[in-house]
Order: structure tokens, then sequence, then C-alpha cells
């Protein structure tokens, strides 16, 4: 049994099989002895894994243009050469079938041997050929050990993730039903992948570089997403601690449901409003399940960043009406698409950026193709008739974004007024304050927008200058830090001397240890995965305002 510890950033328990997913750098290799019955079949894996990787090398250099670098093409070339070298393929044969050695091991052995060959010639190109095995060999383990190209979708038996990162479109790609639990290397709590996680329901932990080579594939694993403890072939005693927890949590969970229709309102009668925040339409029945005063952040880029989904403007009026339907009389606020960072979509980000986070993200990309937004404006608009909905604009960092953004917001009413088509001539739009420029012009912003909602994560992020998915630095997004708290300050008070709500929809608004802040900060409404709605209820019912005041202000000036 071992005992790893990282991140928590997903609450719940799991037990269940590692399934090694992406490349963990260097795989731990099974090591063990053959039968004469197990070796044919064990030499047709080989086999297979030769050909597809030869398959998948001659696809990469069919897919080479004129005038890509050489050195790619010779890589190639020799990569693919190496896979049919008849030295290599005999040495590989007389372990498996007369050394008995299983066949990962052996092509491992055989590897290794010819690099350390390699390494040691005289001729410095035949030296550098060494890395070249080195690569064949590993690449072909990961296949033979089932680790690479993999998708998620094709999950079948119950598992639990366990990987470097996940990347947005990974988790919205993955077959829900079968991953009970994730464990990565990278990431922090405000990470999508976690957000996603907790999204789903699926306990998670973070954060554990270096760690996760401990953790073989098939290997019996638990996972605490409350502790942040992740067990490696745990012990009978500890399973049964672990089972024991697990219904510990479910029952805890039961307990706090029964707070549902209770109002969030603190001791002397300041009521908040609890939303919740939602990746994909069909979390909004179990949102409201657990007393969600609507949607206050609908996450709109990942119906862009789920497989086989449809993006077209006609298909996104009906999604948009039918959530709003869906919303029982209470209110939605759809953010327009925030692509960028980790989000990319797959068919729609032609370049690279260097520091994707600093780079062509959110309001950036959106003002910049006017067609895309255009037509998602138009649906958003659309679907404003049929219920309560606000529009919400993500990363305004100066105020000409804002400003230009609204007068696409006007052409497309203009469009549709035009053209006879329904909406709501009053529908409220707002921005999210998570880019610390404009908290600090949050004054100049508030005259034009009917709301604010705070995105603690990024604005965390810009703030500290913290990669927000770099599990290295997280140690320093502290939501309590003073510089912090005066952003969220400023950005309510200029909401309040304008008379809009100002509203938290980051992490941090769905964390009952920060409620207190966030309330005396000025803070009026909430919005959080809706599974944490409940506690932070109870949390606002145990407090007096008057006192989250005091203490803020106590805090400001110490
Ligand atoms: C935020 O930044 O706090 C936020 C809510 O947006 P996202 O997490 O989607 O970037
Ligand atoms: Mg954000």
């Amino acid at each position: 049994m071992t005992v790893l510890r990282g991140i928590p950033v997903s609450a719940g328990f799991a037990m269940s099989r590692a399934f090694i997913f992406n490349e963990i750098e260097s795989p731990i290799i099974p090591h063990y002895a053959v039968s004469a019955e197990e070796a044919p079949a064990q030499w047709r894996r080989f086999e297979e894994a030769i050909e597809a990787r030869a398959a998948l090398l001659q696809t990469q250099l069919n897919a080479l243009s004129p005038d890509s670098e050489k050195t790619q093409f010779d890589i190639l070339t020799v990569h693919l050469l190496m896979l049919n070298d008849p030295d290599f393929i005999d040495q590989v044969k007389d372990r498996l079938f007369n050394q008995q050695q299983n066949i990962e091991w052996a092509v491992w052995e055989v590897a290794q041997a010819m690099t350390k060959k390699l390494q040691e010639c005289e001729n410095p190109m035949l030296r550098e050929r060494a890395v070249d095995i080195t690569d064949m060999g590993n690449s072909l383990i990961k296949r033979l050990l089932s680790i690479a190209e993999i998708s998620l979708a094709d999950l079948t038996e119950d598992a639990i993730i366990v990987t470097r990162d996940l990347l947005p479109s990974e988790a919205m790609a993955m077959n829900r039903a079968c991953v009970k639990g994730v464990v990565m290397a990278a990431g922090s709590y405000t990470s999508h992948s976690a957000i996603l996680a907790r999204a789903f329901g699926i306990p998670a932990v973070a954060g554990l570089s270096g760690d996760l080579k401990a953790i073989k594939p098939d290997d019996l694993i638990s996972v605490d997403g409350v502790s942040g403890e992740v067990v490696v072939n745990p012990s009978k005693p500890k399973q049964t601690n672990i089972r024991r927890a697990m219904e510990e949590h479910l029952s805890k969970r039961r307990e706090l449901l029964t707070l549902r229709d209770q109002k969030a309102q603190t001791k002397d009668g300041r009521e908040i409003i609890l939303k919740a925040n939602i990746q994909i339409p069909e979390e909004i029945e179990a949102a409201l399940d657990y007393g969600a005063d609507g949607v206050g952040l609908f996450r709109s880029e990942f119906l862009f960043l789920t497989p086989g989904e449809p993006v077209e403007e006609a298909q996104q009026t009906a999604i948009y009406t039918k959530l709003v339907k869906a919303a029982r009389n209470t209110s939605v606020t759809i953010r327009t698409c925030d692509v960028g960072g980790d989000k990319v979509l797959p068919n729609f980000y032609p370049r690279e950026d260097k520091n994707p986070l600093l780079g062509w993200r959110a309001i950036r990309f959106s003002l910049a193709v006017p067609e895309v937004f255009k037509a998602q404006l138009r649906a958003i608009l659309r679907a404003s008739a049929h219920g309560s909905l606000r529009l919400m604009f993500p990363m305004i960092s100066v105020e000409s974004e804002l400003d230009t953004a609204l007068r696409f917001v006007e052409e497309c009413k203009d469009e549709l007024r035009a053209a006879g088509t329904a909406f709501n001539e009053q529908i409220a739009v707002g921005t999210m304050i998570e880019v610390p420029s404009a908290a600090l012009i949050a004054g100049r912003l508030a005259r034009k927008c009917a709301f604010f909602s705070i995105g603690t994560n990024d604005l965390m992020q810009y703030a500290f200058a913290i990669d927000r998915g770099n599990e290295r630095v997280s140690h320093l997004a502290d939501p309590r830090h003073p510089a912090f708290l005066s952003l969220i300050k400023m950005t309510c008070d200029a909401a309040e001397r304008a008379g809009i709500p100002a509203s938290v929809c980051g992490e941090a608004g769905g964390d009952p240890n920060l409620t207190p802040l966030l309330l005396g900060l000025g803070v009026t409404e909430l919005s959080m995965n809706a599974s944490q709605i409940p506690e932070v209820k109870k949390m606002i019912r145990s407090l007096k305002y008057t006192d989250c005041v005091k203490r803020v202000n106590e805090i400001l000036s110490a």
C-alpha cells in the first residue's frame, strides 16, 4: 500500500482500478515470466503494435509538406526503419520465446541494450540515433500497455483516470458512466479539469506531480477528494475505512439537502442569491434540485468543445431556449464563448499562442471573429423571448472592448427587429470582472453594465501572475490575500455606487470558508457548482451581515 497526497479538487470518494491515460513520462513496465502457451499471444500483440506504430509513422510522413524540415522527415524515416529492423525483432523474439520474458519487458531490455551500444559508438551520427531507439522502444511499450492514443470516450469498465492533466475537451469526451475518479499530476482547484470534475460529481485529486509513477495500470486505487489522499493498493482495513468515509460523505450531503427550500438569509435578514455554474445544459435539473436560484454562469464554450455537438446559430438558439425554459422561472446567465487558454476549439483556433492565457482568449477572440460572435449573440437574444435570460462577456480588460461588444449587441438587436424576430428588448447585459485592470476601472464599466460577475479564478490568476493549471505555483493562489480582497472590494463598491448587483462566480463563491468575507465585501449573489449550494447556504444562515462587514473593514485596514 502506498499513500500519496495531492490537492483535493472535487469532493467525494472512489475506489476502482487505475486507468493510465496519456503520457506519464516513464511508464512502469511489468516484468514476469511467460509460459510457452502464453508466448504466441504476446507475440501477436507485439506484431500488432509494430504494425499500428508503422501505420501512424507512415501517415505522419505522408502529411509532411514539401517545405517541412528535413530533420522531421529523417526522424520519421529512421523510426520506420528501426521498427522493421530484423536484428531488433529477432532479439525480442528470443527473449520472449527462449528467455520467458513478457513482451513489454523484452522490448524494454532490447531497446536499452541497443541504446547503450549506440551511445558507446565513436561515430557521433550513430550516437545521436540512441535517443531514437529509446523513443521507439517507449512508444511500442506504451502501445503494448494501452497507455497512449486511447480516447476516454471508449472506456467500457469502471476506472479511476490517472493522468498528467486532462484537457477540457478530453474531460467533455470521457465516458462519465465509467469514470469513478480522476488523479492528476498537474492542476489546481481552479483549473478547468478540476471544475469539470466537480461539475460531473467525479471525485478528483490534482497536483500529484512526480508521484504518479507509483501507480501502475490496473492497480486498485482510492481517491479521497476531500483530503487529497490517493492510496495505491489499499490494505483490507484501509479499504474498510475508505468505504465508511464514502458512506459518511453521502449521508452528510443528504442531510445538507434538507436546507433546499430554506432561504439563504443571514441572521440579520440580508438575503443572498445563490445560483449555479453549469457547463452543459443537462446540469440544470440537478442544479435546481440543489436549491439553485437559477444559473449564474453558463459556460457556453463547452457547447463548442463537446465532440459532435452542434454550434450553428439555429442550433444554439434551440439549446439556449431549452435551457431558459428548463430554468423553471429562475434566470439564466449565458456567458459568451470563453475559448483560449486551455479551452481550445478543435477546429477553430488557427494559431498557437506563446502564452495562451495572456493571448487570444474569451472576448478578445469573439471580437476578432464577428460572424461567430454575432451568431451567438443573436441566438441568445432569440432565446431571451422565452424566459429570464442575461448575457455576459468574459475577460473584459479595457473599456473599449465592452463598448465594441455592446455595439455588436445593438447591431444584432437591429437585425432581429428588421426581421421581425422576438427578443427581450430589456435583456440585462453584464460583464465578468476577472482581469485586474477591469476591477481598477470598475466604476467606468459599471455605468455601461446591468451587473458584474467576479471571476475569482482568473482574477486570482492574473492578479498574482500564477497559471491556474500549474501545480507548482498553486500555493500562491490565496483568495484571502489583502491584494485580492481589495480588488473585490473595489468592484463591489463600484457596483453599489452604480446600483447594479455584484456576484461572484469563480470557485471562491462556492467555498463556505470564504462566504463571510465575500458577504462583508458587499457581494450580493454567489454562483457555484450546484452541489456546494447547501453548504454555503448553511454558512450564510449562521452569519450576521453586520459582523461580516465589521470584520472585513478591520482586515482591510490592518
Ligand atoms: C473565473 O475565471 O472565475 C470564471 C468563473 O471563469 P472560468 O473559470 O470559466 O475561467
Ligand atoms: Mg474566467
